[in-house]
């Protein structure tokens, strides 16, 4: 019967036994000692190296003697020669050890690859599969600080209208801007950490102010919708758009700027395609 898992023995080395005789015919130096390697195999490869085992033969008589077996000059003359020629176990006996810590390896690492694949899926799944609110988060990260007069006209000249017309003791310097047109529609995005400096019901005077600035900029008229959203330390607070709006100042929804971005059934693309002339469902 095969099993798929157990021991196995391999000759390593044989060597002559020198100063012994032989029990049986009594012939001096006629042994010849086979060492095996046992070792654990899972089908038939080798996993772990066991025990060694000794088996002498005499050439003479062919008479063969286990280690048990072994007279006391025979089991001398092996220990000597087991001092100046050893023998060593080929490196293939222990070979499964290494597979199975590559496999193990590659298992682990796939598997972690798997968590972490999964997790950005449910990131993606919080957003209701709805592809708007992915494109407002990543909006919203482009908020910045720093802008540039020329790159940023419009957040440049909106930073102009807030510095002159706030003058509550706002640190102006510290707000970030992100604005973005999508055909005749405009969406205006305003991180202010130190919104706690204005009282909540005066709050949406900004939205004013940016509303107002937009409508002395916007001389040609090209701005036909504008999607107001201000963030304070940890939420929006305020949100003004074409149909809806929350000036309250404490707490504002920011799924009320997705239509910025299209009808939900249809996502806009954002690289410029006429959203207006989606197909009704
Ligand atoms: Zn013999």
């Amino acid at each position: 019967m095969i099993f798929f898992f157990g021991t196995r023995a391999a000759k390593i080395k044989e060597r002559r036994l020198n100063r012994t005789t032989c029990p049986h015919c009594s012939t001096r130096d006629s042994f010849t000692v086979s060492t095996f390697g046992n070792y654990f195999h899972f089908f038939w490869i080798p996993i772990i190296p066991l025990f060694k085992k000794h088996v002498a033969e005499c050439s003479h008589c062919r008479k063969s003697y286990a280690y048990s077996q072994f007279t006391p000059d025979m089991r001398h003359s092996l220990e000597v020669e087991n001092r100046n020629n050893p023998a060593k176990r080929p490196i293939w006996q222990g070979c499964g050890c290494l597979v199975i810590t590559v496999l193990f390896t590659i298992v682990m690492s796939l598997s972690l690859y798997g968590v972490y694949l999964r997790s950005n899926g449910e990131e993606l799944f919080e957003a209701d599969g709805d592809s708007r609110k992915v494109l407002l988060k990543e909006d919203m990260e482009k908020r910045t600080t720093l802008l540039h007069r020329e790159r940023d006209s419009l957040s440049f000249a909106l930073k102009s209208c807030i510095e002159f017309d706030i003058v509550s003791g706002l640190d102006t310097e510290n707000i970030g801007y992100f604005t973005k047109k999508l055909d005749d529609k405009l969406l205006v995005l305003l991180k202010i950490r130190n919104i706690d400096e204005i009282k909540a019901h005066y709050r949406k005077d900004i939205v004013d102010v940016i509303e107002d600035c937009i409508d002395e900029i916007d001389l040609n008229n090209t701005i036909g919708e504008l999607y107001i959203g201000v963030e304070g330390k940890w939420n929006m607070v305020l949100i003004k758009t074409p149909t809806d709006a929350d000036l309250g100042g404490r707490f504002a929804d920011e799924n009320k700027l997705l239509p910025f971005y299209g009808p939900e059934e249809f996502p806009a693309n954002t690289e410029g395609s006429n959203t207006d002339d989606a197909p009704e469902k």
